[in-house]
């Protein structure tokens, strides 16, 4: 019974250990093509976990100690490849050097080398399917586990209990924590995935019309509370059509490209740069006067006119663009519910002036 609870004991700390871990490395989940601080911190962290892992042991006799402290090493070997697994392993040994020193400690000491190597190397040949790879992670690294117990005891025959209730305890804990680790890997995977597809837009990656409406609102609220002004900028590019009728539809994207990173290194880091649709684009300008907003877009629309377009055929052209910009003071009551109309009214303003110009509400 105590044996079994044992167990229980090491899985569970596993999966709340690996849940934590998991929810601090959210945005830098350990790979193959990590940093090597990621790896160092990843490998740290494995070792620590496996330091813990190890004072919820079987204990088989005054030296020889069982517990599931190469599962960590076999986990970060399985998404980071040699470096993490080396690092937890030296760190478990020290660990295991601290409980006591004696010859099992030793042993250990060769027996989480050659799990971190082994597994490193395992990691890195076994290509496809990854229950196949974390298979062979762990069968190897019980079969380094198993033959230490048998190198470290006299009898092996009268600790067969024990090391039959090692080997079940690897592979349920094991194949749990993994079936854990790789669907909360993968579903935060896909949330990031998500949220990027519902907030940017795919050609330019640059905010699309959803985030704008949040940040053209939230900008309004804040303009408000600070009692400071803020401005809006629409832009349409010129005669887009002719470009597409031109040279093609796909020319008409990468002109798009170019134009939105060219738009991008124009702007504050403030400001919230969006294509609204099609060949439209708007600049959102927190704390940003009517004068202020009026420069600003004149020095796009002068940056504009001077770019060199290239087409996916090399060749260079050259294009403008309309802007209307709106100002609002920050007022409550004022002209915060037209803000938007009025950038609008004056793009169109400025393309009725002829185009490749600026205009404010009048
Ligand atoms: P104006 O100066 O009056 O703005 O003329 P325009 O031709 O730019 O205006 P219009 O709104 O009539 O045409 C916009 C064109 O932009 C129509 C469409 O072919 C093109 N367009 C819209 N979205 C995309 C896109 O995602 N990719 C490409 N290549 N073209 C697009
Ligand atoms: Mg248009
Ligand atoms: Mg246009």
């Amino acid at each position: 019974m105590g044996m079994i609870s044992d167990l229980v004991v090491n899985i569970s700390l596993l999966i709340s250990f690996t849940f934590v871990w998991h929810q601090l490395f959210r945005h830098n989940r350990l790979t193959f093509s990590s940093s090597l601080t990621i790896k160092t911190l990843d490998g740290l962290l494995a070792g620590i976990l496996g330091i813990i892992l190890m004072h919820y042991s079987l204990i088989v006799n005054d030296i020889t100690i069982l517990d599931l402290r190469h599962i960590p090493v076999v986990m970060v070997a399985f998404y980071g490849g040699f470096i993490p697994p080396l690092i937890a392993a030296a760190v478990i040994t020290v660990g295991r050097f601290l409980i006591d020193v004696n010859f099992s400690s030793f042993v250990s000491l060769f027996m989480m080398l050659a799990i971190a190597l082994g597994a490193g190397v395992i990691a890195r040949v076994i290509k496809s399917g990854k229950w196949k790879k974390w298979t062979w992670l762990l069968i190897y690294s019980q079969a380094v586990f198993s033959l230490a117990l048998f190198i470290v005891v006299d009898e092996f025959n009268q600790v067969l209990d024990f090391a039959f209730i090692h080997i079940i305890s690897t592979m349920v804990g094991g194949y749990m924590i993994f079936y854990f680790v790789d669907y909360i890997r993968t579903n935060s995977e896909r949330y990031f995935q998500y949220k990027e597809n519902a907030e940017l837009d795919a050609l330019t990656g640059l905010y699309n019309v959803r985030s704008f409406d949040h940040f053209y609102n939230t900008m309004i609220v804040e303009s408000i509370e600070a009692h400071e002004c803020c401005a809006v900028c629409l832009l349409d590019v010129d005669h887009f059509k002719q470009i597409n009728d031109t040279y093609g539809h796909p020319a008409g994207d990468e002109i798009l490209q170019q134009l939105a990173s060219l738009l991008a290194g124009l702007i504050r880091y403030e400001d919230k740069l969006s294509r609204n649709g099609g060949e439209e684009f708007s600049i959102l300008l927190p704390d940003c006067q009517q004068e202020q907003a009026n420069l600003i877009a004149e020095r796009i629309r002068g940056a504009v006119e001077t770019y060199p377009f290239t087409l996916p055929d090399g060749q260079i052209i050259r294009l403008t663009v309309s802007m209307g910009v709106s100002a609002f003071n920050g007022e409550p009551g004022g002209d915060q519910e037209n803000l938007y109309q009025d950038a609008d009214a004056a793009l169109y303003q400025a393309k009725q002036n002829g185009r490749n110009s600026v205009c404010t509400p009048r």
